[in-house]
């Protein structure tokens, strides 16, 4: 049976997966909800994306995603709030940065509306799914990429935009201990790094499983050229506290353009916060640690919001951060996280209301 919801044809699972889920105990991203979004493209052109059951996709051994890469995706959250309203959080920006992608990996641009309505005709069908409740969300992974065959290395002719979801818990990892990276690069000037695409996550999983074996939980990289410079985490940029200033780097054609971190920008600079975005030196951040005007550091990213940082290591040496009571950290993750679930008063227009 199919039904149209927002101008989206629906066809419904037979049967729910949701009274297997335990919600009380989500792993990240291991279960999905009842239903996906799929969208293809071919003959030049994007055809009506449909909502169906979330289901294994068939693809030919040729198909160029698995040889050439043509593959990239968003991350994004889905809350609902206290009266069963669901809100996303600038939605609009990742559509927008997702078509930046694509178009960087020579894939073609979704249509706007393909995206919006067939994003929430899909959180419509699956609002069960949303839990509710402090630090709970649904996480919503969008991805296009190519379906089309050929060992011919150029781009595909055909392409499958597809959303996902899946419920998660409250996330917090703890406060995470970061290597900073001397030797290898996440990107490089005139490449990929501003893009959301796969092969940036591929070539960063190498490096980081040499800085777990160190004893650190993940890698902040530096600029490819020199290494002297800060640049992001592997899926978060990265804010310093130096004093009682926030610096973070300024976004280049190697670094991702996160959503929380021009939010956080933003907020803390309404809250009357110094913020500084400006090229960052490890240098500067080992001095302000041996000078003890190294306050904080944390990442910033749609998973966690904000990851604290507990120390870090450099050219063979450990840095410890302070134990603060209050931090910047935990205030701008409570700001956002109250207008992302409708509990506090949204002056920037951030939310977008679902149903
Ligand atoms: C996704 C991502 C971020 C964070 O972006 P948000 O829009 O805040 O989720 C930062 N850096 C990298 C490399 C990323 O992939």
């Amino acid at each position: 049976m199919s039904t149209v919801i927002n101008d989206i044809e629906v066809i419904k699972a037979k049967t729910t997966k949701i009274h297997e889920v335990d919600f009380d105990n989500l792993k990240f991203g291991t279960v999905f909800s009842d239903h996906m979004l799929v969208c293809d493209y071919n003959k030049g052109q994007w055809h009506a994306p449909k909502v169906m059951p979330y289901q294994p996709i068939t693809l030919d051994p040729s198909a160029k995603i698995f040889h050439y890469g043509q593959s990239v995706f968003e991350g994004m959250k889905a809350y609902k709030d206290a009266e069963d309203q669901v809100w996303l959080f600038r939605p609009l920006d990742n559509f927008k940065r997702l078509n930046i992608s694509s178009k960087r990996l020579a894939m073609p641009e979704l249509p706007e509306a393909y995206f919006m309505e067939g994003l929430k005709a899909l959180l419509k069908v699956d609002k069960d799914w949303i839990p509710k409740g402090e630090g709970r969300s649904l996480y919503i992974r969008p991805f296009v990429f190519a379906s089309g065959n050929g060992f011919h290395a150029s781009p595909a002719d055909a392409y499958k935009f597809i959303i996902a979801t899946a419920p998660s818990g409250s996330y917090f990892s703890g406060t995470v201990r970061v290597l900073i990276e001397q030797t290898y690069s996440r990107s490089a000037n005139g490449g990929v790094g501003f893009a959301k695409a796969g092969g940036n996550y591929a070539g960063q999983f190498y490096p980081t499983q040499l800085a777990i074996e160190k004893g650190y939980q993940q890698v902040i990289w530096t600029d490819d050229n020199t290494h002297e410079f800060i640049e992001e985490a592997g899926a978060m940029n990265i804010f310093v506290r130096i004093e009682d200033t926030l610096i973070t780097a300024p976004t280049s054609d190697r670094i991702l353009d996160g959503i929380t971190r021009k939010s956080i920008i933003e907020l803390a600079k309404s809250e009357g916060m110094d913020v500084e975005i400006r090229k960052l030196s490890v240098r500067e951040v080992v001095e302000a640690a041996k000078e003890g005007t190294l306050k904080e550091m944390f990442g910033a990213g749609t998973a966690a919001v904000v990851s604290p940082i507990s120390g870090f290591g450099y050219n063979g040496k450990d840095y410890t951060l302070p134990e603060l009571e209050e931090t910047y950290a935990s205030f701008l993750k409570k700001r956002i996280v109250d207008i992302q679930t409708n509990n506090a008063a949204d002056p920037f227009g951030w939310r977008y209301k679902v149903v």
